[in-house]
């Protein structure tokens, strides 16, 4: 299947770390010139020049995705060096510790501006880029966006919850961006989600391992234990489904949310 990615460029907000990496590792072995748009401006050159050493073609760019100046001076450098853009992958996101329940934190407690931050960050993170982004794709009437969403999006995560709202609200908003795009600019616009399952990354490491020992928390057993596959998943293994989205294999893909989590959705526990 030849996914005709070769000279697109390709934004991933996130590509720092572990899974948007892949992704931007991904488009970057299909042919695209790829700009990692990511708030750590260390990690962002760091795959930069990962993939540039692999011989791909990439440019690390420090870019908080939740500032609407930092987000237009980043699409100004991309532009500059790439002149133009055909693929938006949403991935910054993750969760944090003061907006998650536990032993110590009880949800009566938790500070609203912690719930807001982590609102914000799983989901403002993909409509700042898809309004900056969204403008030239509506100007030049195509383009696909990706946003990252998670299984936490379908059925709230114990424990996690602002994470599982602003994801929930990102799969609505690919929906809603999806109709909107196609019916107000083109139908060659097009816009989805993938939902990932457990993964273990920087996001969630201190949900899922003991700190001292490396071992699986009880919640790591217990996520283990859900999953009909019997392991987490790999950062890599999100990167099929996501180039396929983005790629004119998907042409009549639009508004679509593709879980890839071993089976965890499916699954009733019995
Ligand atoms: P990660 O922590 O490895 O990567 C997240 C990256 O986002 C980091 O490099 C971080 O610097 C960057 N970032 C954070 N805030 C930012 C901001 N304001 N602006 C720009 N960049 C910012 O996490 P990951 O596990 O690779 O997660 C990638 C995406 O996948 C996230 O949206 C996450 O919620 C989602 N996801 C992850 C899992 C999982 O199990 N790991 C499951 C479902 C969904």
């Amino acid at each position: 299947m030849d996914l005709n990615l070769e000279k697109k460029v390709g934004i991933v907000t996130g590509a720092g770390g572990a899974i948007c990496g892949e992704i931007a590792k991904g488009l970057a072995k299909e042919g695209a010139r790829v700009a990692i748009w990511d708030k750590n401006r260390e990690a962002a050159a760091a795959k930069a020049a990962e993939i540039s050493a692999a011989g791909g073609a990439a440019v690390g760019i420090a870019c908080d995705v939740l500032s609407k100046d930092s987000v237009a001076g980043a699409l100004d450098e991309t532009l500059a060096a790439y002149e133009s853009v055909d693929i938006l992958v949403n991935g910054a996101g993750g969760s944090h510790k003061d907006a998650t329940t536990s032993a110590e934190m009880e949800f009566f407690d938790i500070e609203p501006e912690a719930l807001q931050r982590v609102m914000d960050l799983n989901y403002m993170s993909a409509v700042l880029p898809a309004q900056a982004v969204g403008r030239i794709f509506a100007a030049k009437k195509a383009g696909a966006i990706l946003n990252i969403s998670s299984i936490g999006a379908m059925a709230p995560l114990s424990r996690s919850i602002s994470y599982s709202n602003g994801k929930a609200a990102t799969s609505n908003f690919t929906q809603w961006l999806a109709v909107h795009m196609a019916q107000t600019y083109s139908p060659a616009i097009r816009v989805n989600a993938i939902a990932p399952g457990f993964c273990l990354t920087g996001q969630n490491r201190f949900l899922l391992v003991e700190q001292d020992t490396g071992k699986p928390t009880a919640r790591g057993r217990q996520i283990i234990d859900q999953v009909p596959m019997g392991r987490l998943g790999q950062p890599e293994e999100l990167a099929g489904a996501a180039l396929w989205l983005v790629s004119d294999q998907a042409s009549f893909v639009t508004g679509s949310i593709v879980v890839v989590d071993g089976g965890y959705t499916a699954f009733g526990g019995v």
